[in-house]
């Protein structure tokens, strides 16, 4: 491909409204344009990138045994309603009508629609396993898209789909999914790390997340998870599952009668802590939440933090989040209280479900809010002054230096971006939709499913994240969308352009994918694109051309030496071999 003909617009400038790296480098070298909030085109250079990444998504899962299929983008809302998802999917799911007034939706996943496919083709046991999987872009619209590629409303996604007989043979389909992914991220030039998760709304029991791991990197925030993991033995797992065991603190008050007193202005644990000069691991946390419509007062001990999956988890909800004032005010209006936030206590609140995080368990003489505005109990003792809420879990966020529950080490946090996800799905949409085959032994019985993801385009942007310099993208060699680019440095030098042209025709002869800058522009322009677009290798002729020399710099480690054409272009087609 010749410069003068790619249609490409690098910027000089980053994208005012960009964030992260990743979508300021796509911007700005020219691979994507915004066309809406989170909807993005994808240009030739990207789409080039985007079909890099499928097909080695593609060779990998076909050699999983998986087949490709596509099913339709929009989808009917009657199959969400035999799953039971129309109702709960949230504002996340875009619905909309046909002319017959017809409820659909835009895929944002398939669970539906493969689960009515197996439910009409699979009849018996001995068309099991079966994994189907399809590359198609999936619209969410999600609540706060950012970061370009890496959270879209519309994104590319490859989603895939095991049937099994039973447990034993989703077990293995699991397995060999675990495998690809590694061999899919690996061969995109990134480190994964498999990490267990929440299962989430889509239902199912062991999950586990490939997160690319970004913290290295200062500048860095595209993370959007945290992970925690154990050096020693390995334990890892996205912050929404993570558990732990405590390090020994102070949970025995200075406080030893109960008794109210006064607290002013003591509005947050740390306010509170240091007006009664007491640890925070002294005192009881009491916070409101709304999970699925209803209110929740979750306790915890003052120093830990609610982890909001884990809590709304433990009601089987979808959808959680803190309760606002007007709200607070409602329940202590139907309490016949006036608390502010800050004073609120378990006891006596109506119309409230009362959760305890493990924490509080062992706490004696502790301080809790009493429902009475700058004022606590102090001295308080579980069955004495306030009952123990008999629904008690883990809800609570791990944090760093938390012992390992697997080997007692200490645990560490890193931030990560989820590009892929595994899920043992179960008999949740099966059952759900009596999508059933005939066992061996001529049982009508319920598949067992699970489902398989790989963001596409959040892989190349990930992929951007964890490859650049100050001077643009570095693309790993397998997913680059050239593998390398021929500059002249002059466009008025007889001999330097047509040097560069031969080399230009010998590679594209090789099927090397070849740029060639065949552009009117300065040298200093050329070679900053060449840098700015990432491409893995760039083939300089300039005045040593004379010495028959050429320049061959490695875009990934900067290395550049000095050889004749001919070594160059062997060394390309080398490389391209490998
Ligand atoms: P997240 O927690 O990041 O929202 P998810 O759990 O909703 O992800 P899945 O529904 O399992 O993700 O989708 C499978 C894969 O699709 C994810 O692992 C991720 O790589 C990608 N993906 C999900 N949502 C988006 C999005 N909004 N933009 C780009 N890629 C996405
Ligand atoms: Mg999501």
């Amino acid at each position: 491909m010749r410069m003068s003909n790619l249609f490409v617009q690098t910027l000089r400038e980053f994208p005012s409204d960009a964030e992260v790296i990743s979508h300021k480098l796509l911007v700005r070298a020219g691979y994507i344009r915004k066309l809406s909030n989170g909807i993005y085109n994808y240009l030739p250079l990207m789409w080039r990138v985007i079909k890099k990444v499928e097909n080695i998504v593609r060779e990998e899962m076909d050699r999983a045994g998986a087949q490709e299929l596509l099913m339709p983008f929009v989808q009917p809302a009657e199959l969400w309603m035999e799953s039971g998802r129309w109702d709960v999917y949230g504002k996340e799911l875009m619905r909309l009508k046909d002319r017959h007034n017809r409820e659909m939706c835009l895929g944002p996943t398939h669970e539906e629609v493969i689960t009515s496919i197996g439910r009409e083709g699979i009849r018996s046991y001995k068309q099991l396993p079966v994994n189907l999987y399809q590359i198609q872009s999936k619209f969410r619209d999600e609540i706060r898209p950012r970061f370009g590629l890496l959270r879209g409303r519309e994104f590319i996604m490859k989603d895939a789909y095991s049937f099994d007989a039973d447990e034993k043979g989703l077990e293995k389909s699991y397995e060999i999914m675990a495998q690809a992914y590694t061999k899919i991220f690996e061969r995109c030039g990134l480190e994964t790390k498999m990490v267990q998760s929440d299962s989430g709304a889509i239902g199912g029991s062991v999950s586990h997340e490939f997160m690319v791991l970004v913290n290295e990197d200062s500048e860095n925030n595209a993370g959007e998870n945290d992970v925690f993991y154990c050096t020693k033995c390995g334990y890892s797992a996205n912050s929404n599952h993570a558990v732990s065991n405590l390090n020994p603190v102070e949970t025995d008050g200075k406080f030893k009668k109960p008794e109210i007193i006064d607290t002013p202005n003591t509005h947050t644990i740390e306010e509170l802590s240091d007006f009664l000069k007491i640890p925070q691991s002294v005192i009881c946390k009491c916070l409101i939440y709304v999970i699925d419509g209803k209110f929740v007062a979750a306790l915890i001990r003052g120093d830990r933090t609610i982890e909001e999956t884990k809590l709304m988890n433990a009601f089987c909800g979808n959808e959680i989040r803190i309760a606002r004032n007007d709200e607070i005010e409602e329940i202590m209006n139907a309490s016949s209280f006036n608390a502010q936030i800050g004073f609120i206590g378990p006891k006596g609140l109506k119309n409230v479900e009362i959760i305890a995080d493990e924490t509080v368990k062992d706490l004696k003489n502790f301080v809790i809010g009493c429902n009475q505005t700058d004022k606590h109990l102090v001295g308080t003792n579980w069955g004495v002054d306030v009952e123990l809420p008999s629904k008690i879990t883990d809800i609570r966020l791990v944090e760093e230096n938390d012992k390992c529950i697997d080997c007692g080490s200490n645990l560490k946090v890193t931030k990560g971006i989820e590009v892929g996800n595994i899920f043992q799905l179960g008999t949740k949409y099966s059952k759900a939709m009596n999508a059933t085959f005939t066992d061996k032994d001529g049982q009508e019985k319920p598949f067992i499913m699970g489902c398989y993801g790989i963001g596409i385009t959040r892989t190349a942007a990930a992929a951007v994240e964890r490859h650049h310099d100050e001077w643009g993208i570095k693309w790993p060699l397998s997913i680059a969308p050239f593998t390398v680019i021929v500059v002249p440095v002059s466009d008025q030098d007889e001999q330097q352009m047509s040097v560069a042209e031969d080399i230009y025709n010998k590679l594209l002869n090789e099927n090397v994918e070849v740029l060639i800058d065949d552009r009117a522009e300065r040298a200093g322009v050329k070679l900053k694109d060449a840098d700015l677009i990432g491409i893995p290798y760039r083939i300089t002729v300039g005045k040593t051309i004379k010495d028959n020399l050429v320049e061959f710099k490695t875009r990934e480690t900067g290395e550049t030496i000095t050889i004749s054409p001919d070594e160059a272009v062997n060394k390309i087609i080398e490389i391209t071999k490998k």
